[in-house]
């Protein structure tokens, strides 16, 4: 946990990113708890007061208030509360009578919690590294890539006839693009796809080049600047193949 962090800080981080639309929640909430009983965490935590969704944004107001005293134990539970009793997941939007999407809030304060107190996950730290240097949450080179593509094929040459996975082929009607945890670990859903694209005909490609990972685990701890990059990434493979759609599968 960073010891660096002050009350001004955060506050300076939250005030240009608060919008009408948050004021007006944060200021709205009459606190009658019916968001409660839609949220999975309060209800797996035998009701636990603390789960009520509108309780997980109160560290907005604390801090513009000045009422937070920015310590490990403050900033510890400002984490707890953040990443493992709320999952962004917005149910309790839908329920609201005002419609205050606490998921939203959550967001804006992950996103607060990383670009100032540098604080969010291990893995998705370790992600967001490797989405830099590859291009990808696995730190699969555009090589091996391009290797798993060719030998899952290889692999269905005696089941199906003239199976393709058209590789940076123009003009296709959808840029396919996958979890990259899918040529690490699950290589047959590439096979699986290839599969259903063949039979029905599809017009289709993949990138051979950064672009293919459809993952954004960046924007969970809401680290924007990698975020977009990977989006662009995607969008200029389809630009330069010029396909009409891009596909995803997560
Ligand atoms: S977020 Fe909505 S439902 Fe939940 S306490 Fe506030 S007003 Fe009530
Ligand atoms: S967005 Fe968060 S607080 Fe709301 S229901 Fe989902 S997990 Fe619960």
């Amino acid at each position: 946990m960073s010891k660096q962090v002050d009350t001004k800080a955060l506050a300076d981080f939250l005030k240009p990113r608060l919008n009408a639309r948050f004021k007006t929640w944060l200021k709205i909430c009459a606190n009658c708890a019916l968001c409660a009983d839609t949220c999975h965490f309060y209800l797996a935590h035998e009701r636990n007061p603390e789960m009520i969704p509108a309780y997980k944004v109160r560290f907005i107001s604390e801090i513009l208030k000045g009422k937070a005293e920015i310590n490990e134990a403050y900033l510890r539970k400002m984490y707890e509360t953040l990443y493992y009793e709320c999952n962004m997941c917005r149910r309790c939007a839908l329920f609201c009578p005002f419609g205050i999407d606490i998921g939203i809030m959550v967001a804006l304060q992950r996103a607060m919690l990383h670009n100032v107190a540098d604080i969010r996950p291990a893995g998705l730290l370790s992600a967001i590294e490797s989405y830099k240097q590859f291009g990808n949450q696995m730190s699969l080179t555009s090589e091996d890539w391009v290797d798993t593509l060719e030998w899952t094929l290889e692999e269905l040459e005696d089941y199906y006839q003239n199976l393709e996975i058209p590789i940076d082929k123009k003009d296709a009607d959808i840029l396919y693009t996958v979890n990259a945890r899918e040529p690490k670990f699950y290589p047959q859903d590439l096979q699986e796809a290839a599969i259903i694209f063949n039979a029905v005909g599809e017009s289709w490609t993949v990138p051979s080049v950064e672009g293919w990972d459809d993952t954004n685990l960046a924007m969970f701890c809401g680290d924007l600047g990698t975020s977009k990059m990977l989006v662009e990434k995607t969008f200029r493979q389809a630009e330069q193949l010029n396909t009409k759609k891009v596909a995803i599968t997560e």
